[in-house]
């Protein structure tokens, strides 16, 4: 089961560049950062997140064209059937983990991925010295942006750092 917090439900434009995006954040964090803003997300607090809920809450938002999870809870199988459903409405799945790698099969079903503890020296995405990335996936027959430099996963799924992106900004990351 995955569990989100529904009071924090928002939608962010800054967290995934060029997209209007619903952020919903996931309670029973995996992750073990030093630094954690927010501890009780590492609790089992909140409601079921399911697709029904989901449908509900992409209804509420028209204009989105993403679904960010903000967290990935302790059951990654029902994570990824519900990234599958987020796809299945048309929108863009992505996924902020609190992990330094995410498993394999994760690069299948987010076309963003965050990974990397939070580490206040090192701080947010928006700090040039963060160890946090962004990554961009690209689909199977997506183009990468021209001048664009990406890496190849071993399971041929290509994928590129936007990290960058953010250096330019005064945002405050959330994770
Ligand atoms: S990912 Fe977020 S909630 Fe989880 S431990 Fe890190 S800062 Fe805390």
């Amino acid at each position: 089961m995955i569990k989100y917090v529904p009071e924090m439900t928002s939608v962010v434009m800054e967290e995934i560049p060029d997209r209007v995006t619903l952020a919903v954040d996931i309670s029973n964090c995996r992750g073990n950062c030093i630094g954690c803003h927010s501890p009780f997300l590492k609790e089992d607090v909140g409601e079921e997140l399911t697709p029904s809920v989901i449908d509900s809450l992409v209804e509420a938002n028209f204009g989105i064209d993403c679904f960010l999870f903000l967290g990935e809870g302790r059951d990654p199988e029902r994570l990824l059937e519900l990234a599958a459903h987020v796809r299945s409405l048309g929108l863009i799945p992505a996924l902020y983990s609190g992990r330094r790698e995410v498993d394999g099969n994760f690069w299948e079903y987010f076309d963003y991925l965050k990974v990397g503890p939070y580490i206040p020296e090192q701080g947010p995405l928006n700090n040039p010295g963060t160890n946090q990335r962004l990554y961009r996936v690209l689909g199977a027959d997506e183009k990468a942006p021209e001048g664009a430099e990406f890496r190849m996963r071993a399971s041929g799924r290509r994928f590129i750092d936007i990290t960058p992106r953010f250096w330019h900004r005064g945002l405050e990351a959330q994770k």
